[in-house]
């Protein structure tokens, strides 16, 4: 894909915007009609769809593949309205396989790929939900990176960071093996949002008001890693 050359001027100027916007993140302030990252590419993923619900909330069974669209959506809006160029590996409820027939699972993950791959983002990032029944008091948010990236161990932190900030915790990013980690070598981050096996975060990640404030979270973790 076609990468926008700034001169380095402009470039400049989109930096000491992205610093100003990250710092606006801190105050909560919107960061409507600003266009500072005009030129970075951000590719998100929903994951699972189609066939494939994901895990499933503890009361409602809601599928974690509805909650990961809807956040999706709404970080996508922030996005676009920093200037950010957004690729949405899906974009409705359905799975990226084709026919549902053996290997649909790796055929959704393989498109997955290409979609990645088409972009040349400057980050990737997978949303998904949590689910940890042997233990249903756990909760909160939690970002997974590929071991030995350091771009995407720091993309990792920082929405950590602001994960930790919205659900009072402390975590650290993990390290994950994972296919959206291991599939492209460019920045990639797994954010699990919260925990579908906790009722408290399930009610939660039920509300619009919630989904956005994780939104807006994951949105200031990426403006930080770029600014
Ligand atoms: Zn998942």
């Amino acid at each position: 894909m076609f990468v926008l050359k700034k001169s380095a001027l402009a470039a400049a100027a989109a930096a000491v915007a992205l610093v100003l916007l990250a710092g606006l993140c801190l105050s909560a302030v919107g960061a409507a009609n600003t266009a500072p990252a005009a030129g970075f590419c951000v590719v998100l993923d929903a994951g699972h769809g189609g066939a494939d619900p994901g895990v499933r909330g503890v009361q409602t069974a809601v599928k974690e593949s509805e909650i990961n669209l809807a956040i999706v959506l709404r970080l996508a809006e922030y996005l676009e309205g920093a200037g950010f160029s957004v690729v949405l590996t899906r974009k409705d409820a359905g799975g990226l396989y084709g026919a549902l027939t053996d290997g649909y699972k790796k055929r959704d993950m393989q498109a997955r790929r290409e979609i990645i791959e088409a972009a040349s983002p400057n980050a990737v990032i997978s949303v998904h939900q949590n689910s940890f029944p042997a233990d249903r008091s756990r909760r909160g948010g939690q970002v997974f990176f590929r071991q030995g990236h350091a771009a995407g161990e720091s993309l990792a932190s920082s929405i950590q960071g602001r994960l930790n900030a919205l659900g009072g915790n402390d975590f650290s990013p993990l390290r994950g093996d994972y296919f959206m980690l291991n599939c492209t070598d460019y920045p990639s981050v797994i954010v699990e949002c919260g925990f579908l096996s906790n009722a408290e975060d399930e009610r939660l990640l039920l509300t619009e008001s919630y989904r956005e404030q994780v939104a807006y979270a994951v949105f200031c973790g990426v403006l930080s890693f770029f600014a």
